[in-house]
């Protein structure tokens, strides 16, 4: 069997399995996942929300290759015309775009540094809560004296990170995730929404709630004005970080999941339903158990992403390339020995 018969055979019954999962209403690993108590998650709204961090332009294309390098079934997936021979072209940035950012399946160790001055009690707090998703996923964070793979600001900003592999191409000086003002009086309840939806990003899990069936559910005239007042976004942002669906091409094979912790709390006051869309504020059983796939614990060789497949519809498809939330550091200081 060639590899590329072998990775889609078990991107098949990765598909499977997390139908299955999601099916059924969960697995036994439920049971291992620690709840908040209801009430408490209520009470906390979503003030506070999360950016995608986007790579300057000059860089997507060699982010998508970097990605490819480390894992290489963060490539776009073949679909069914391509299986019957018919090729379409796409050009690089296209496929880039189309590229998603995982890290390979061999289990994993990403390292840890502090940009500022961190008492050691936090820096330990602030980790534990990144590897919340290492109870079943085969990636963990260690903090590293040194410059970490991950390097953490608490200056201003808000909360953000880069996706997955592309903290490969940040400058090493500068950081790849922002938890702004997280201090030892933070409440618990704010580490486990923030940091490990952060932590979720550096994974490569993008936000839940671009997926294409949430997104219908939003009023774009309502979210603009919601966006402004509440996170002082303009139009061309909430279009970016809210509006634009992901690629079905790009994403899991995995129902659109309100709860996921990937996911944003959007009021009912800007969905067509007039219902919320409720967000999440833990890592969720389906969250768990997916991480558990993509990453698996006792790293099993060639278990890949698996990743939906539909019908190719190319006409529809508009790449978006909005760089409200790309900072440039300059091309003299982009990372010249990325692997
Ligand atoms: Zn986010």
């Amino acid at each position: 069997m060639s590899d590329t018969d072998r990775i889609r055979e078990v991107l098949l019954q990765i598909s499977e399995l997390v139908r299955s999962v999601t099916q059924e209403g969960g697995t036994a690993e439920e049971q291992h996942f620690e709840e908040e108590p209801e009430g408490v998650e209520q009470q906390v709204a979503a003030t506070s929300g999360c950016t995608l961090k986007v790579l300057p332009k000059r860089l997507v294309v060699k982010a998508a290759e970097v990605a490819r390098k480390i894992n290489p079934v963060n490539a776009p997936q073949p679909g069914p015309l391509a299986a019957m021979g018919v090729t379409l072209p796409l050009d690089p940035l296209r496929i880039a775009l189309l590229t998603s950012k995982y890290w390979g399946p061999a289990t994993r160790k990403l390292t840890v540094s502090f940009l500022e001055s961190t008492p050691a009690n936090l820096r330990a707090r602030i980790v534990s809560h990144l590897n919340a998703w290492a109870t079943n996923a085969g990636v963990s964070f260690v903090e590293t004296g040194g410059t970490g793979d991950i390097r953490i600001s608490r200056g201003p900003g808000g909360y953000w990170s880069y996706l997955g592999t592309d903290v490969k191409l940040i400058p090493t000086h500068l950081p790849t995730m922002n938890l702004q003002s997280f201090t030892m009086n933070t409440p618990e309840s704010e580490y486990a929404r923030v940091v490990r939806h952060e932590a979720g990003h550096t994974l490569g899990f993008p936000h839940e709630h671009m997926r294409r069936e949430l997104v219908a559910r939003i009023d774009p005239v309502k979210a603009y004005a919601y966006f402004l007042a509440t996170q002082g976004w303009d139009k061309a942002t909430v279009d970016q970080q809210v509006l634009t669906p992901l690629d079905d091409r790009s994403i899991f094979a995995t129902p659109p999941d309100q709860t996921s912790i990937m996911c944003y709390q959007l009021p009912a006051s800007i969905t067509r339903d007039g219902q919320p869309i409720m967000g999440g504020f833990n890592i969720n059983p389906t969250d768990a158990a997916f991480a558990g796939l993509i990453y698996p614990k006792f790293g099993f060789g060639e278990v890949k992403a698996g990743r939906k497949e539909r019908v190719e519809q190319e006409e529809e498809f508009v790449p978006t390339m909005a760089q409200a939330y790309a900072q440039d550091w300059g091309a003299a200081q982009d990372p010249q020995h990325i692997m």
